[in-house]
């Protein structure tokens, strides 16, 4: 899931006004911006399939750092520290719940891959909305507007929708599988990802600043 976990942050955004935006937007992301620097560095595993492009193809086989609900809340306590220390408590405890929003989401579309613990004898789950790639295209988009339009402050509205969908066509051939081919390694992938979650950070995080 990619913008849809930002539909999650407009929504805290609007709940907790005293909150700096920026750090919302950092924390319902923290996961996908954990999970590259740890593929990259070899403590998380990802596997492409050369002949699939789409998003249930990708084999997310060991990441239970990035995105398990317990040790990857423990890790976003960390960052959640310094910010409920230099920002304020209140804004450490919504980074940290940003960060498991992120997770609950995921559970959404992910196939049975998701780790609860993120150690020992785990359990792992996922709806699989994935497995039906063009229904999970529409309705991460639906799930995006439908928040975007009721949580955002009107004046927002139509350039956060504006960036949303340009994300999400961006992202178009990993759910309709336009290619054919994949066009990403896992390396690739995860530097993709990285990439994509904070651009789309900066820009909405500009936006809320009042562009
Ligand atoms: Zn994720």
């Amino acid at each position: 899931m990619f913008i849809g976990h930002f539909a999650a942050a407009y929504l805290l955004i609007a709940l907790f006004p005293s909150v700096p935006p920026l750090v919302i937007l950092f924390g319902v992301s923290f996961p996908d911006l954990l999970w590259p620097v740890l593929v990259l560095t070899g403590k998380e595993r990802v596997t492409v399939s050369p002949d699939n492009p789409l998003q249930n193809a990708i084999g997310f086989t060991s990441y239970p750092f990035s995105h398990s609900l317990v040790t990857g809340s423990l890790i976003a306590a960390i960052p959640g520290l310094f910010i409920a220390y230099f920002v304020s408590p209140l804004a450490g405890i919504v980074f940290v719940a940003a960060s498991a929003s992120h997770w609950l989401l995921d559970v959404v579309t992910h196939v049975k891959d998701l780790p609860v613990l993120g150690t020992g004898r785990d359990i792992k789950v996922g709806l699989g909305l994935w497995n039906y790639p063009r229904s999970a295209f529409v309705l991460e988009l639906v799930f995006y507007t439908v928040i975007t339009v009721l949580v955002v402050q009107p004046f927002m509205v139509v350039t956060l929708l504006a960036l949303g969908f340009a994300f999400h066509l961006i992202n178009a051939n990993s759910f309709l599988g336009f290619s054919k081919k994949n066009p990403f390694t896992a390396r690739g992938y995860a530097v993709a990802a990285l990439f994509g979650f904070l651009t789309f950070i900066g820009i909405a995080a500009w936006i809320f600043a009042g562009m």
